[in-house]
């Protein structure tokens, strides 16, 4: 679980409030390294309490709605779940790779945004920013055998 964030600070300031079920699924969302899938998360938390999974789900809509949680779309039906981009979490891109279906977070370096000269050129108020970039992942080239050969973006899917 991340150290800097206190959840239940954010819980009542983001005008949603707290109760222990949010409590749950915000700590949940937050103690993965990689977004994860609605799927996983109900995992994790039916390991250690007796949430259903309609809660679980409701609970992450709610979050998303009020800016703690973002929801990150794979390339299928899957959505993923991470921390929304905070004074302790700057945003940043993702990865998806297309033949597991998995999701990582790339560094906030990796790929900048100068939001400042992106808002300076929209006449409205941003609210999210997604940045995708899709490919195969280390583990699938190793396992097609190509690694070398192979330029994991760009390929015609
Ligand atoms: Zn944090
Ligand atoms: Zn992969
Ligand atoms: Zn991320």
């Amino acid at each position: 679980m991340c150290q800097h964030c206190n959840y239940v600070r954010s819980l009542k300031s983001s005008g949603l409030g707290y109760t222990p079920n949010r409590l749950k699924v915000l700590e949940a969302v937050g103690r993965n390294s990689a977004p994860a899938s609605a799927q996983d998360l109900f995992a994790a938390l039916r390991r250690t309490s007796r949430i259903n999974r309609v809660t679980v789900y409701r609970i992450l809509d709610l979050l998303v709605e009020n800016g703690l949680v973002e929801r990150l779309s794979g390339g299928g039906r899957t959505f993923f779940y991470g921390l929304a981009a905070s004074e302790h979490h700057p945003w940043h891109a993702h990865f998806y790779c297309k033949i597991c279906g998995s999701l990582v977070c790339l560094s906030p370096e990796s790929l900048p945004v100068d939001d400042v000269a992106l808002r300076g050129s929209l006449p409205g108020k941003i609210e999210g920013l997604q940045i995708r970039v899709d490919g195969v992942c280390q583990g699938c080239l190793r396992a097609a055998g190509g690694a070398a050969s192979t330029p994991p973006a760009g390929a015609q899917g």
